[in-house]
């Protein structure tokens, strides 16, 4: 059985505890791989790390080129581990591997924008009057606890810890219990590029054991995660005791409205693209489908067709275009929202296990049709490959539909007419919204959720104000004394 081991202060290391848990492969069931079971004393080894790095040491004398090339020449690792890490992040996510090829270049370049963008913080020189210089500088926020899922392992890894370092931040890094393997992997980078001992470090372990203490850890300045909304609510709670910054990106339920006029095929296509990459394991996964009455019909014959197309497969094979569930528990959800929706709509494709595996947690692409926005289905995040297909007559019914979810995470909009299109996007209450397209995410524009969807930025220059304090600094030109008393 291969253990993978955790990074603390530079330091491979096992949980204080002892402890390991099974990592698997979701497409055998099989245990792949070990990983330590971190405790509230691994935590605090680790904040203690990241806060002896942020606070002496090498890394606070570190300039901002130095951060850059460092950054530089992690990006650079990762693309020449490439072929490696894609194959573990599928043996342990179970998503096509073509998918996760794409995954680990976006992760790479992740890196290298941060890596550029480390020498681009500016400060600020204030217009304030009287004989002053009024300058905002700005500092990085300190020590990073970031927590994140199980859907983009290494990926939400680099969103996290990017921006992060660039800002001259240290962290402390937990992925999902579910898919810790290529974080670990790439635990083994740091040091080689040359980071510090104790700037990054990367836990394993279950989220109320090595999640919940490092919300409340007193060395640890600021939370970010990304995760489902009811975690969400509770690091927002037990982070209010000692003040710390927040950011949270939490789920969606998010609207892909089809005008009559768009063009039919990239529409459909378009459709089932949103909802089923990653086999819908996709935070802004177009999951509720809004259909114009006058192609309604035909849109649900072409996407109940297509997806019965959908080719399912092992997840390393290439042809593969959806594998199986991450885990057995996401499994057993997915399977529950299958039966859920045959009690509230009606079925057209899928809605169940498909009989061709074996073993693996494999769910048939499922589509609802003729569903009502109130509706289990239409409210509550799936995180599978399960789309609600909701009818609409005209604009304004589709605007309203669209905002009637307690999410603002992504929307989407198709239409050949450009006022129309974009009256939409100005009145859909969300993070993105694609026109003529769903799903493209690049490292250059931002990312984040309105209402329950979360706050926060990531990506782009958004992403690293997160990780920045901004300090004013008053220089007083006058020589004389003040001469009040
Ligand atoms: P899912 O429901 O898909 O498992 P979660 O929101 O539970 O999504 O998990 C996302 C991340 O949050 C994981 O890294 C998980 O370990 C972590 N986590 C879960 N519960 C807590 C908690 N109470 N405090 C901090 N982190 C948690
Ligand atoms: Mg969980």
């Amino acid at each position: 059985m291969i253990r993978y081991r955790m990074l603390i202060d530079g330091q491979r290391t096992e949980a204080v505890g002892g402890g390991w848990f099974p990592v698997y492969d979701p497409s055998t069931e099989e245990i792949i791989a070990e990983a330590p079971k971190a405790g509230p004393a691994d935590v605090d080894r680790a904040a203690k790390a990241a806060r002896a790095a942020f606070d002496s040491g090498a890394w606070p004398q570190t300039t901002a080129q130095e951060r850059g090339r460092l950054l530089f020449r992690l990006a650079e690792k990762i693309r020449n581990e490439s072929a490696h890490l894609a194959e573990l992040e599928t043996r342990n996510t179970g998503k096509p591997i073509v998918e996760a090829e794409f995954d680990i270049a976006d992760t790479a370049t992740c890196f290298e924008y941060y890596g550029g963008l480390a020498t681009k913080v500016l400060g600020h020189v204030n217009p304030v009057p009287d004989n002053a210089l009024s300058l905002s500088l700005r500092e990085p926020v300190g020590v990073a606890g970031q927590i994140i899922p199980w859907n983009y392992p290494l990926l939400m890894a680099a969103w996290k810890l990017a921006p992060a370092l660039a800002a001259g931040c240290t962290c402390v890094l937990k992925p999902a219990e579910q898919t810790p393997l290529t974080a670990l992997e790439m635990a083994g980078y740091f040091e080689e590029v040359g980071f510090p001992a104790g700037v990054v470090n990367i836990i394993t372990g279950f989220g109320e054991e090595a999640g919940a203490p490092m919300v409340t850890h007193p060395a640890i300045d600021k939370i970010a995660f990304t995760g489902s909304a009811a975690v969400g609510k509770n690091i927002l709670r037990n982070a209010a005791e000692s003040i710390k910054r927040v950011t949270l990106e939490l789920g969606g339920k998010s609207p892909n409205i089809f005008f009559a006029d768009a063009d039919f095929e990239a529409a459909v296509d378009g459709a089932l693209f949103g909802v089923f990459i990653n086999q819908g394991e996709v935070c802004s996964a177009g999951s509720r489908i809004l259909v114009e009455r006058p192609i309604y019909s035909k849109f649900i014959e072409a996407l109940a067709e297509k997806s019965k197309a959908i080719r399912l497969g092992a997840p390393l094979d290439r042809e593969t275009k959806m594998g199986p569930l991450v885990s057995k528990e996401q499994y057993e959800r997915v399977r529950e929202y299958q039966e859920i929706g045959k009690q509230e709509a009606r079925l057209i494709s899928g809605g169940g296990r498909p009989s061709s595996f074996a073993k693996g947690y494999y769910v048939e692409p499922t589509v609802f049709a003729d569903v009502d926005n109130s509706t289990r289905i239409a409210r509550e995040e799936v995180f599978g490959p399960v789309a609600a297909v909701i009818p609409f007559e005209g604009e304004s019914e589709a605007i309203r539909i669209a905002n009637d979810t307690p999410y603002g995470l992504a929307a989407a909009v198709w239409s050949r007419d450009i006022f129309r299109a974009l009256r939409v996007v100005k009145s859909v209450r969300a993070g993105i919204v694609w026109v003529n397209h769903m799903q493209p995410t690049y490292v250059e524009a931002p990312w984040g959720g309105y209402k329950q969807s979360g706050f926060g930025r990531e990506l782009g220059p958004w992403g690293i104000e997160e990780y920045l304090e901004t300090k004013q600094v008053h220089i007083n030109l006058n020589e004389q004394p003040i001469g009040w008393y």
